[in-house]
């Protein structure tokens, strides 16, 4: 393959299920014993690592199901300006009631990103676990308009799922947003260097300095990308063998859906800050 399981990461597990399909049937099942969860593709005889992104390898994965989220919000009718609590409510498709055990993903329970319609605002943050089993986020959305949350988790039974929801967000106080800190130059390379749908495309991140890069939630960078329209919302990862001290480079296999412009945030970590940088592409068919 090498799409290198970009699509498995698409919103929803539509695409994931589809990837599944596309294997080849023959013969995979009886040669197969261990699988990575987020790239099914990825497959050993044996236990151990996702060469791609790090997690351990599971004995045979279930029916990819897509869990129904429900989310709440303190108050009702959330304002600009002020906090927000966002409470998110786990259901199992099979019996329809709430998930309460999770395995975790890149060292969480529960991902969570958080975008404004015009694409200004962008928050990667961790819910927290409450004894319910409901996951909950204290945040300020600064921007009246509507925003899409993005809920990654892996509940236990099921196969790791990415759902979007919807988030309106009524007028109120003007707060400033401060610039994310940042100590280090991102600069982004692609190939091809306009994006063709439906291909793979490679992102190369050179970094300024590349020294004292550290791995942040179990992976060595984040990647959140985004179509101009919010429809399409994809979480990547880079290869978990990169090594920093070898190139300053960092990469990422995508592959955009539509043709359109594109935001993608990446996130990496050096010496203890949290970088984050957002870039624009737009892609074309071909
Ligand atoms: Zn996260
Ligand atoms: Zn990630």
């Amino acid at each position: 393959m090498d799409n290198d399981g970009a699509l498995a990461v698409r919103t929803g597990v539509v695409t994931r299920r589809d990837l599944l399909f596309a294997l080849p049937a023959a013969g995979w099942a009886q040669d197969v014993e261990f699988l990575c969860p987020m790239d099914p593709e990825v497959r050993s005889k044996g236990p151990g690592r996702c060469p791609r992104c790090g997690m351990r390898l599971e004995a045979g994965l279930p029916d990819p199901l897509e869990y129904r989220v429900e989310l709440a919000t303190l108050p009702d009718r959330p304002t600009a300006g002020r906090t927000t609590m966002l409470s998110f409510r786990v259901l199992d498709p099979r019996s329809g009631k709430p998930v309460v055990v999770f395995n975790e993903i890149h060292e969480k329970l529960f991902h969570l990103f958080v975008v404004s319609e015009d694409l200004t605002f962008f928050a990667h943050e961790h819910p927290e676990r409450q004894a319910d089993g409901s996951f909950q986020l204290p945040i300020v959305l600064p921007l009246e308009g509507m925003y899409r949350v993005l809920a990654d988790f892996y509940p236990r039974g099921g196969t790791p799922q990415l759902i979007a929801k919807s988030l309106l967000v009524g007028a109120g106080p003007k707060v400033s947003v401060p610039a994310p800190p940042a100590n280090m130059g991102i600069t982004l390379r692609l190939e091809p260097a306009q994006p063709i749908v439906g291909q793979r495309t490679m992102l190369f991140f050179d970094l300024s300095p590349a020294e004292g890069l550290q791995p942040w939630l179990g992976s060595w960078g984040h990647l959140l990308m985004a179509s101009e329209d919010l429809l399409d919302m994809v979480h990547v990862h880079p290869k978990w063998e990169y090594q920093p001290e070898v190139a300053p480079t960092v990469q990422f296999n995508v592959i955009f859906p539509r043709p359109g412009r594109y935001r993608l945030w990446v996130q990496m970590q050096r010496k203890g800050l949290v970088n984050t940088k957002w870039f624009d592409v737009t892609a074309r068919s071909l």
